[in-house]
């Protein structure tokens, strides 16, 4: 029997709350894992009660939208409202993180960065990694590794 792995695993959830977002200009997801076991998980969206990019249109300012909490972010600060510890945890994200969020996740004690693709990987947030010692790994996410594990086995291979 074929089983999924952690990291395409960890990084489908990461996909699934990609789904959850609120802003249209990209949706992100997040997932933090300590010990194979996730322990919270964000996407770009409004703050709690807020308005939706979705429902009104995006708050644009300097070419960002400045409505929205990014998904890395949103996760950390789960983990802050829900007292979960980030020292040592990963982060599964489905794009490199910009460089305001590369800051929360070192300063959060998190020593690995699995993204799924990169997205205007800034300089100076590699050089940040680097310096704080966080690994960084890219896993492309298939969703294919999925939807072949979830076809029933005795409809395998009939077409
Ligand atoms: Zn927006
Ligand atoms: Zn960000």
């Amino acid at each position: 029997m074929n089983r999924i792995s952690w990291n395409q695993y960890f990084m489908a959830q990461s996909h699934l709350l990609a789904l959850r977002s609120t802003c249209t200009r990209l949706t992100v997801g997040a997932t933090i894992v300590r010990e194979q076991r996730i322990i919270a998980g964000g996407y770009n969206g409004s703050i709690k009660g807020g308005t939706h990019c979705i429902d009104e249109g995006c708050y644009v300012i300097d070419n960002h939208c400045v409505r929205t909490i990014h998904a890395e972010m949103n996760a950390i600060l789960q983990c802050a409202k829900f007292g979960a510890a980030t020292e040592g945890a990963s982060l599964y994200v489905t794009h490199f993180p910009c460089l305001q969020c590369t800051k929360a996740i070192i300063q959060a004690g998190i020593s690995k960065i699995y993204y799924a693709s990169d997205y205007k990987n800034h300089p100076y947030a590699i050089e940040l990694l680097r310096q704080a010692g966080v690994e960084t790994e890219c896993v492309p996410f298939d969703p294919a590794s999925i939807e072949q594990l979830m076809t029933p086995a005795e409809q395998s291979g009939t077409n």
